[in-house]
């Protein structure tokens, strides 16, 4: 844990532009500097680094952040490991916080377990190399297997001898401590007796990121079909399944190199490829990909190719896997094996330049893929295809990017052979229900695709309060220096009234306070609420403070508030004689109007329903509910009035 006080002093003295001008070659261009964005492919610069408000925005991708998510984002980091950097960077000294004496002991009991099985590690390629059963049957089944003395070395595979407690034996004489063997998994009791969990088997070590040993997978050699072909280490402090995946730290550079992530089922397809000369490959060890091993694939690339033997079966038993791979932004592609071949054995059978060629020109991309296999099973049958069709638009509903979703609709309906529109209708529906269901969740971007004249959807926008909301948080954080001046109301007199000066953000605050506002948008709402508490402690907001927050989602909504096209583009000083009225000489008006139109949207919604709840009223009900709609008419003039009477009626 780096203390609260670093991480402030280490974001106050990283310089945003200093940061990035490691990575990027920044051009000066008025108070900001350009460059072409690393983060996607480009020939005009629209990528923008202000150095006065330490952000970058690229206009192009939408990537923005702090220098902090700079490196996050370019290297790959984790928040503390960008911390770390830039205190690398700035020579400043992290002294990591003292910890609880529980936190204390399972980091010493991970150190231990760490420690166990890089001792146990060692010991199984010595035993695979140099003892008598090594030699004589675990290196000759390696090899048979075609694996060969290079890449032994470098999985590190090795071998437990078939004596059931070999292993538990040496590593007590070593000085291991019983507990902490049995802890690791590597040992097993059994009515007070001790085995070791892999004696004779071959052994596949499984590696965190950062290269060290946190577990095993233990293979029999030979075929006898009473025992397991494969054992796994059990899930331990240090070997957590769902987010590892095996071979992510000998591929994670070519992953990044080839922007593409192969996925095979294991631990010897893995390697196989590896030793033909494909190397961005990883496995899930023989499970369907879970959310944590999509996110640490997303770390490296989108572009995920999952290589599958041909059993079609297995083939339709793992498309739902894949929605949600889809459903995570990942671009996945296919690529099927001969019948009865997988990636190991294809790679054995053929030269590497076959296998690469293989690789390249036989991938599909999943939804094409995915029509094809259920068209064919369809065949004429219009039930079977009516399903089937439901089928591949919720793949499609899946996919977060609309412009992507629109070129699968595009496709599909061709290969489907059937009208666009009855498959943008299908998915809007699906579209629909689960923005209901996760409204709490999504509110903000109803990713549903255009379409027109639809009752509904009027009814919604009318009601959507989204860019009202977004205006308020705007201007509390582009301005939060300025004041606004307001006549003493108390004097009444004109010629004694002075003027009286009200911070710009106490003066929306105030407002939002006094008529209980709340934001629909729960990440602007939680922002609200931030602000609220700062206001009634009589802080002032200070923007660099929400940008510089451990929150990813907040730090970009913040960016993208204050950081607008045209202020960066052009500098309206510049434009000689011309008059231009700008936003900042009239702010008094800007937030009336923007409490204004959120007030508005507010009540509306309020009118709408009561006038609802009237049609459906019995008789008795009518008078108080009539009354219910005038107190909220009234409340909207009310508002307009004491806002500025900026609304005549
Ligand atoms: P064979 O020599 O019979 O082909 P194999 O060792 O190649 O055996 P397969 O049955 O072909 O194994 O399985 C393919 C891959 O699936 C292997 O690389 C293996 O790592 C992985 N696998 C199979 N079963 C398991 C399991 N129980 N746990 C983890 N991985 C497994
Ligand atoms: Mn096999």
């Amino acid at each position: 844990m780096i203390p609260k006080e670093t991480i402030q002093n280490i974001i106050e003295t990283a310089r945003v532009e200093e940061v990035i001008s490691d990575f990027v070659t920044l051009q000066k261009r008025g108070v900001n500097y350009v460059a072409r964005c690393p983060f996607h492919d480009e020939k005009t610069p629209s990528f923008v680094v202000s150095p006065s408000k330490g952000i970058y925005k690229c206009f192009g991708c939408g990537k923005a952040g702090n220098a902090v998510n700079f490196v996050m984002e370019h290297e790959h980091f984790s928040y503390p490991e960008a911390l770390k950097y830039l205190a690398r960077k700035y020579n400043i000294e992290v002294q990591e916080e003292e910890q609880t004496p529980e936190q204390t002991e399972e980091e010493n009991k991970r150190e231990i377990l760490y420690n166990i099985h890089d001792f146990a590690s060692a010991y199984f390629v010595d035993q695979l190399f140099n003892s008598q059963e090594g030699k004589s049957i675990a290196l000759p089944y390696f090899k048979e297997r075609d694996f060969d003395t290079k890449t032994i070395q470098d999985f590190h595979l090795g071998y437990a001898p078939q004596k059931r407690d070999t292993f538990y034996q040496y590593a007590l004489a070593h000085g291991y401590k019983k507990e902490y063997l049995i802890e690791s998994g590597l040992v097993i009791e059994k009515n007070n007796s001790f085995f070791d969990r892999f004696a004779g088997r071959v052994l596949f070590p499984i590696h965190s990121l950062s290269g060290r040993v946190i577990g095993f997978g233990g293979r029999i050699m030979g075929n006898d079909k009473k025992t397991a072909k494969y054992l796994n280490s059990p899930e331990t402090l240090i070997y957590h399944k769902s987010k590892v995946l095996y071979g992510m730290y000998f591929a994670k550079n070519e992953i990044i190199k080839q922007d593409r992530c192969y996925l095979v089922e294991g631990y010897t397809d893995v390697i196989s490829l590896h030793q033909t000369g494909i190397k961005n490959v990883v496995a899930s060890s023989g499970t369907s990909l879970t959310e944590g091993q999509i996110r640490l694939i997303q770390r490296y690339t989108k572009n995920i190719t999952i290589l599958y033997d041909g059993d079609p079966a297995g083939i339709k038993a793992s498309f739902r896997g894949i929605d949600m791979i889809l459903s995570q932004g990942m671009n996945v592609r296919i690529l099927l094996f001969p019948e009865g071949e997988d990636p190991d054995s294809f790679a054995r059978s053929h030269r590497s330049s076959e296998t690469l060629e293989f690789l390249q020109n036989n991938t599909e991309d999943f939804i094409q893929f995915k029509t094809r296999v259920l068209l064919e099973e369809s065949q004429k049958d219009p039930i079977k295809k009516a399903a089937l069709v439901k089928d591949i638009v919720q793949s499609i509903a899946m996919i977060p990017d609309p412009v992507i979703r629109e070129v699968y609709t595009k496709e599909c309906s061709v290969m489907l052979e059937m009208s666009e529109a009855v498959l943008v209708r299908e998915l809007n529906n699906i579209l629909r229900n689960k923005f209901r269901k996760k409204h709490q969740q999504i509110s903000y971007s109803l990713p549903v695709e255009e379409e027109k004249a639809e009752p509904q959807n009027i009814v919604s926008n009318l009601l959507d309060r989204e860019a009202q909301e977004r205006d308020i948080l705007r201007l509390l954080f582009s301005y939060p220096d300025h004041e606004l001046e307001f006549e003493d109301e108390n004097t009444g007199d004109k010629r004694t009234s002075k003027t009286i000066t009200v911070p710009l953000q106490e003066f929306i605050l105030s407002n939002l306070w006094k008529y209980s506002i709340t934001f629909e948008n729960p990440e602007y709402q939680k922002i609200l609420e931030m602000l609220l508490a700062s206001y009634e402690k009589g802080e002032k907001i200070d923007p660099q403070y929400y940008i510089n927050l451990p929150d990813e989602k907040i730090n970009s909504i913040i960016i993208n508030l204050i950081l607008n096209k045209y202020e960066i583009s052009s500098n309206w000083k510049e434009l000689g004689n011309i008059i231009v009225i700008r936003e900042e000489d009239n702010l008094k008006k800007a937030a009336e109007q923007a409490i204004l139109a959120l007030g508005e949207k507010i009540i509306k919604k309020e009118i709408e329903e009561k006038k609802q709840a009237l049609k459906e009223a019995n008789e008795e009900e009518v008078e108080p509910l009539l009354k219910d709609l005038m107190e909220s008419e009234k409340k909207w003039r009310f508002m307009c009035q004491k806002l500025g009477r900026i609304l005549s009626p």
